[in-house]
């Protein structure tokens, strides 16, 4: 929690002025350099004027939808984009994440849970660590080098799709990965809607690792959405 992020700085785009200035303060004290804008439009020229570092995109937006701003973003960036849902906007938010958002919060949500998910993205964007070829979760530690996955040092028997789910989660260890994005790259575009494809395999991988979906040391879901490694 007291990671400072020097020179960071981030682009909030967000129409309620009181949730912007909330933003601001605690982006502020985390040391990041906040810009503001409170529509789409002018959010999407000012990802392309300043540059950010990482976005925080609201959803609720009165002159685009957040689908709309982040394929716009996406025609030139990879800038890490993290969206604010509310609780009954859950087809606009998985839009958003397909449309190539990296995760969400949810409003109401917490400044330290901002801040993690905030420093899970900027992490996973540092050269050198996307190219780790080695992932630990406590007693779990994934090689992707190797294709080598082990639990307290013994080696845990996956099957390729298996082994491929839990390693499309590690290299966004810490990131939300969608249904859509881990049935494209593991399945192929044409399984995009067999979602039971992946809830068994996950079934198979969290079994293999004696890990609890109710209580889980490794994978966690988000419901309806996709899962996350811890
Ligand atoms: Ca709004």
């Amino acid at each position: 929690m007291t990671e400072t992020l020097p020179d960071t700085r981030i682009l909030v785009i967000e129409d309620e002025a009181a949730i912007r200035r909330f933003l601001t303060i605690i982006l502020g004290s985390a040391g990041f350099a906040v810009e503001e804008a409170a529509r789409g439009r002018e959010g999407i020229a000012r990802a392309a004027t300043s540059a950010p570092d990482v976005i925080v995109l609201d959803l609720g937006l009165p002159d685009l939808d957040g689908k709309a701003v982040v394929a716009a973003i996406r025609e030139w960036s990879q800038v890490p984009i993290l969206i604010l849902s509310v609780r009954d906007a859950e087809a606009e938010k998985i839009e958003s994440l397909d449309a190539g958002a990296d995760d969400y919060v949810t409003k109401p949500f917490s400044s330290g849970e901002l801040l993690a998910r905030l420093r899970a993205l900027l992490r996973s964007r540092r050269p050198s660590e996307t190219e780790k070829p080695v992932t630990a979760v406590g007693p779990l530690v994934i090689d992707l080098a190797r294709r080598l996955v082990t639990l307290d040092g013994a080696e845990v028997k996956l099957t390729r799709k298996e082994y491929d789910v839990l390693a499309l989660l590690s290299r966004h260890q810490g990131r939300l990965v969608t249904h859509r994005q881990l049935l494209t790259t593991v399945w192929g575009p044409a399984h995009i809607e067999d979602t039971h494809y992946l809830r068994i395999a996950i079934g198979h991988v969290r079994d293999k690792l004696g890990d609890d979906a109710a209580d889980p040391r490794f994978i966690l879901t988000e419901p309806g959405v996709g899962y996350r490694l811890k």
